[in-house]
């Protein structure tokens, strides 16, 4: 199948439909700039994605391949072994917010664009649930684990091809621009997998969800 390209995805653009902010004080500084970004904003906001389902090719001894190229991951492994067709994904904010930092603190425009990222990776797990009948949509995400590092979006860059169409670009280190941009594999039945749980980052402020060291060592060991 051809890559789909969905440029713009519309989201909602609402402080109190946003998931991020659901917990922020809506009396702090803070929040009211950021209801203020957003009332000033909204034609600028142009969040999108690029997709290509793939066939699971090969699960074997700790590799995957996919459209002919092997990731060598034992989560991966673990995780898609039961699969035989998967999204590979890259969705971005974009940068069009960028523009307003000068006029507001940069530091309060980057939380909003983390917020429009989240939102938009929701919506992206939102059509491909809808369209192709997926459900319990996990994501394995390059770099998020030492078993499956940043250097693999080459890979996912290869097969994707052309992802400029979004504007989105792989540095030589292997991070993406613009900032607020994620890749990654969708696969469905495994809504409760989360990277937290196989981190070993015990003290992470981020952290979500305990580490589960009896799964750490039954996939990693
Ligand atoms: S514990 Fe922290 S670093 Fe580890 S996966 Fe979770 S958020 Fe990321």
């Amino acid at each position: 199948m051809e890559k789909i390209v969905l440029n713009p995805i519309k989201i909602a653009y609402e402080i109190n439909e946003m998931e991020v902010f659901k917990d922020f004080h809506t009396d702090s500084k803070t929040y009211k700039t950021i209801i203020e970004i957003i009332e000033n904003t909204g034609e600028m906001i142009k969040s999108r994605a690029i997709l290509k389902w793939c066939n699971v090719e090969k699960v074997e001894q700790g590799c995957v391949t996919l459209m002919g190229q092997t990731f060598v991951s034992k989560l991966l492994f673990d995780k898609l072994r039961q699969t035989e067709k998967v999204f590979i994904n890259i969705v971005t904010a974009g940068d069009e917010l960028d523009a307003v930092k000068g006029k507001y603190p940069a530091s309060v425009v980057d939380i909003l664009k983390y917020a429009i990222l989240m939102e938009t990776r929701n919506e992206v797990k939102k059509y491909v649930s809808e369209i192709f009948g997926y459900k319990d949509i996990a994501e394995l995400c390059p770099g998020s684990l030492p078993d499956w590092p940043v250097e693999n979006n080459r890979i996912l860059f290869e097969i994707i091809n052309n992802v400029g169409e979004i504007g989105v670009t792989l540095k030589k280190d292997c991070f993406m621009t613009p900032l607020n941009t994620v890749s990654g594999i969708l696969y469905h039945g495994d809504k409760d997998y989360i990277n937290c749980n196989l981190c070993e980052k015990i003290s992470c402020i981020g952290r979500k969800k305990p580490f589960n060291k009896i799964e750490y060592l039954r996939i990693f060991s």
